[in-house]
């Protein structure tokens, strides 16, 4: 097995190279827009509490996703919905091209959009019928080693489905040496990027998200694994040994209640890029204060992103995406 550090991973398609450089305002190409992919194939069902986001079946994405890619849209991150009977305590189903509709979706995807860069969310909640990130011993607790062979098992299917960028957002200890060594065995860590939600806060801005995806845990909390709100120190250590591990492109999410830590991680680490998620709970937040008049929706969205850009996120991850890449064309 390769024991050398393969750095090529983090730059062999245009838009990864992209991120390599830092912009000098909110392009087309800093954004990643996350899309909810439903097991059932014909579905296209918006999102109660997430207005204007879908859950899609891969036999509409190729229609759904199609404008946004005419206006611009360089990278998707995909979320697997799947189905409660398919789901069990160990999310075996998640590596399933059967049962997992992320499989179906990498491939319409490649075949529709081939410049399109796809990155694939890597975590177990969405295939666990408990709804917890990782595996639980009998006690209840996280069984890490466990959880993280399940993980980096998962990353691996992705990326030999096609997907050009893993995104575990599990925050199990471990598990990015873990899916980059399980990439180097097969020797396709040169042609995968590894993003890690480095710097991932327990966040009630979640919310929405967990409606969409069907993953709230059944029990309990993410407390264990996911960092208190006011854990800067953390952060550091968390986001410090991602790089070791040979992460890619760093995060930090949720966004705007976290550019401190973005602009801390940039300053500390400047050679990576980074990411900045603006979750569910912001796209929200700014969607119903709009809708009640507070401000104009397109200015908030926009001077949010900006924030994030300026505190030094390179890369920014929302369902803001394809309305922003239509106002950036007026
Ligand atoms: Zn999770």
């Amino acid at each position: 097995m390769i024991s050398h550090k393969i750095i090529q991973g983090g730059y062999f398609n245009d838009t990864l190279r992209s991120w390599q450089t830092r912009t000098s305002r909110i392009d087309p190409q800093c954004l990643i827009y996350p899309i909810f992919i439903s097991s059932d194939e014909n579905v296209l069902e918006e999102i109660k509490r997430l207005p204007g986001q879908y859950r899609i079946g891969a036999n509409k994405l190729k229609e759904h996703l199609r404008p946004a890619v005419e206006d611009g849209l360089r990278t998707v991150l995909l979320f697997g919905i799947m189905k409660n009977e398919h789901k069990d305590d160990m999310g075996s189903n998640i590596i399933s091209t059967h049962h997992n509709p992320v499989f179906q979706a990498i491939k319409v995807l490649k075949q529709e959009f081939p410049s399109l860069t796809i990155a694939c969310d890597v975590c177990l909640c969405g295939y666990t019928s408990h709804g917890h990130c990782g595996v639980l011993t009998n006690s209840g607790v996280i069984d890490n080693r466990k959880s993280v062979e399940l993980i980096s098992n998962a990353a691996l299917s992705y990326a030999h489905a096609g997907c050009d960028i893993v995104a575990p957002s599990d925050v199990m200890d471990g598990r990015i040496k873990a899916i980059s060594d399980a990439l180097k065995k097969d020797n396709i860590r040169n042609k995968v990027s590894i993003m890690s939600y480095s710097a991932k806060f327990a966040s009630c801005f979640y919310g929405p998200f967990r409606d969409a995806a069907g993953s709230a845990p059944t029990f309990g909390d993410r407390r264990c694994y996911q960092l208190p709100p006011g854990a800067s120190g953390l952060a550091n250590r968390l986001i410090s040994r991602d790089i070791k591990e040979e992460a890619d492109i760093l995060m930090v999410k949720p966004g705007m209640i976290y550019l401190d830590v973005v602009k801390d991680t940039k300053t500390k680490y400047p050679n990576h890029p980074l990411a900045i998620y603006q979750v569910s709970g912001e796209y929200a937040m700014l969607y119903y204060a709009s809708q009640h008049g507070a401000f104009e929706l397109k200015k908030a969205v926009f001077e949010s992103l900006e924030s994030m850009h300026r505190a030094g996120a390179d890369i920014l991850i929302t369902y803001y995406a394809p309305q922003v890449l239509k106002w950036l064309k007026e």
